[in-house]
């Protein structure tokens, strides 16, 4: 987290993913990081599409043709210097000497997208990882356990263990189990750096009001 990173420069190469999908998964980030990103903004990478590309010199170049705070969404591998078999392909990186964050599409979808659901759940798997990366941007660090979110689900920032279950096995079980919303430790981060209000201050605040409203009520009863 370098600079302002209340809006986000969402940037599509390729073209797995349409531009009202798009869309919608940039207001379900809005949604998620509410209060802390505040608007965003689709452009359409003009790069001939490739196979593979090295995560590293991606976030350079979209660094160096958008700046700011960037999500890059491709549908070619994403490649790092990595040794490990597993680790030289990821689903999603972020440059740690800018805001730039990217994510491959190319191994979210284990089947063909021939139906809705396929779809849906291929959109869904995309947003998780949009999710995890862009939290990254803002500061948020790795949960190497299963950290949950109150709702049960498992926070975006949960990374488990790549090598316990394949990357097939991964996508399932952390990806799948991720939600849209932050465990307790990581809501706490955005409101002491971002100033973000939590979600439920708004439902409580909305109770005393209401409260309120009933004691103003029986006073002129
Ligand atoms: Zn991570
Ligand atoms: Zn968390």
């Amino acid at each position: 987290m370098l600079g302002n990173t209340s809006k986000l420069h969402i940037v599509r190469a390729g073209s797995d993913i349409t531009y009202s999908s798009l869309k919608v998964i940039g207001n379900q980030i809005l949604d998620a990081f509410r209060g802390t990103i505040q608007e965003f903004q689709l452009t359409r990478h003009k790069a001939p599409v490739v196979d593979s590309i090295d995560a590293y010199f991606l976030t350079k170049i979209l660094d160096q043709e958008y700046g700011g705070h960037v999500l890059g969404i491709t549908d070619a591998d994403l490649k790092t210097k990595d040794a490990d078999a597993f680790y030289n392909c990821i689903f999603g990186g972020k440059n740690p000497h800018n805001d730039v964050a990217v994510v491959s599409t190319k191994k979210l979808c284990t089947d063909r997208i021939d139906s809705n659901k396929a779809y849906k759940l291929f959109l869904d798997r995309t947003l998780k990882v949009s999710l995890h990366e862009v939290g990254h941007n803002l500061g948020l660090t790795d949960h190497a356990a299963y950290q949950t979110a109150q709702d049960g689900t498992l926070c975006p920032m949960s990374r488990g263990e790549y090598n316990k279950f394949g990357y097939i096995g991964y996508i399932r079980a952390i990806i799948d189990g991720r939600g849209t919303n932050f465990c307790d430790e990581c809501e706490y981060f955005l409101q002491k750096m971002h100033g973000r209000r939590h979600r439920w201050t708004r439902l409580v605040k909305d109770g005393l009001e209401s409260t309120i409203g009933i004691k103003r009520l029986r006073r002129g009863a």
